[in-house]
């Protein structure tokens, strides 16, 4: 199986070539075909997995097809539960970001650092990558708006509860759009993400590795 095969455009092969990545892993090959067809995706996958770029590489799809945004609406959040993986899958959406023919602006957004840097940095952001109380933070003070969002994925759903983001995650939920697609990744399914899953996803296509 190569990607050629999972319904990626040629500017997203050629940025996938430029990473280096030369067969899909297992979670890409079952997920990205569901992702492109905007379908809501359960995925159980560990870090390591690859499911990085599973949602990422879908959602840059997305984004090659509409004009730059030159607004405070953001269409695609990440969210994750530590300033680490922020950071780190910002940097994915970077990697893959950089050699495609529409620019594509990312932003990492976490707490125990200074909002204000953050906030003004914001306009035009394509993907935001999130942890919970920094979110909500930045939603208070107007810095984006989410009602047109159209991807929202959770990634390491089980840590995000496991660190006492419920309440936060359940407040970012009630303020987004009715449709939109929804990706959860998890590495278990303990019983609060399965309450997760049912409240968050919409008949979802449940992918295990
Ligand atoms: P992740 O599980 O998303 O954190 O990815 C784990 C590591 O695998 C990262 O270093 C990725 O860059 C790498 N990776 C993901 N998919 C592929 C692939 N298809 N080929 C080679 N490396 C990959």
């Amino acid at each position: 199986m190569d990607f050629s095969q999972l319904g990626l455009s040629n500017d997203i092969l050629t940025s996938i070539t430029n990473a280096n990545y030369e067969k899909p892993y297992p979670i890409q090959i079952k997920a990205i075909p569901v992702i492109l067809k905007k379908q809501d995706v359960l995925g159980i996958a560990q870090t390591g997995s690859g499911k990085t770029a599973t949602y990422v590489l879908p959602i840059l799809e997305s984004i090659l097809k509409t004009p730059i945004s030159n607004n405070r609406n953001i269409a695609h959040l990440i969210i994750v539960p530590t300033r680490e993986l922020a950071m780190q899958v910002e940097e994915v959406i970077r990697s893959f970001g950089n050699s495609l023919p529409r620019k594509i602006k990312s932003a990492a957004v976490f707490g125990g650092v200074s909002i204000n840097p953050q906030m003004i940095k914001l306009n035009g952001t394509d993907i935001l990558v999130a942890t919970p109380g920094r979110l909500l933070d930045l939603l208070a003070k107007n810095a984006i708006s989410l009602h047109e969002l159209k991807t929202l994925v959770l990634d390491e759903a089980d840590k995000v509860l496991n660190l006492g983001f419920k309440a936060e995650v359940d407040e970012i939920l009630s303020r987004l759009p009715a449709k939109r697609q929804n990706i959860l990744f998890s590495a278990t399914m303990e019983p609060n993400v399965e309450v997760l899953v049912d409240k968050l996803l919409n008949n979802p296509k449940k992918i295990e590795i």
